[in-house]
């Protein structure tokens, strides 16, 4: 039913900000410097430009989310390349993009990826002991699925 993945000490975090809150993840990247400095930092064109800029470090950066970057983090999660996703998203405001927002959404959930959607969630996923350490993540067994019976 359940299979561990392992992840070493150093996460692989994507960092995607809406326009609104991107005040908001840098603000939140200055105060856990010290600690994102332990990890691998991947996002989202702008927000990655401007985490880049305050925190003078490398990002690496995808397409701006509505052009396909949020598509793009999503896939990685996909193929297991993702640990954490940090992602200030703005509830007061429709997107153009909205079903890739889902998409990415719906993709941490499939497996089983921490999502912060909000700074309080963020602040307690970055001072998380396992943060510090290697973890092993219980996530689903899709081999049964993809065994189903489909008629044939
Ligand atoms: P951006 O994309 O960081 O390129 O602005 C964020 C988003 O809206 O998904």
């Amino acid at each position: 039913m359940y299979i561990t993945k392992k992840l070493s000490e150093r996460k692989c975090i994507a960092l995607i900000a809406h326009d609104h809150k991107k005040v908001d993840m840098v603000e939140w990247a200055l105060h856990n410097r010290q600690t994102l400095a332990k990890h691998e930092l991947m996002a989202t064109g702008t927000t990655g430009k401007l985490v880049e800029e305050a925190l003078d470090r490398p990002v690496k950066k995808f397409l701006s989310g509505p052009l396909g970057g949020d598509q793009q983090i999503g896939s990685l999660i996909a193929t297991g390349n993702i640990d954490i996703v940090i992602f200030f998203w703005d509830p007061m405001e429709a997107q153009p993009h909205d079903t890739d927002v889902k998409a990415l959404l719906r993709l941490c959930a499939v497996w089983n990826i921490p999502m912060a959607a909000d700074r309080s969630t963020a602040d307690f996923i970055i001072t998380s002991p396992f943060m510090n350490e290697a973890y092993d993540a219980i996530i689903p067994d899709y081999n049964g699925y993809l065994k189903r019976n489909v008629g044939k």
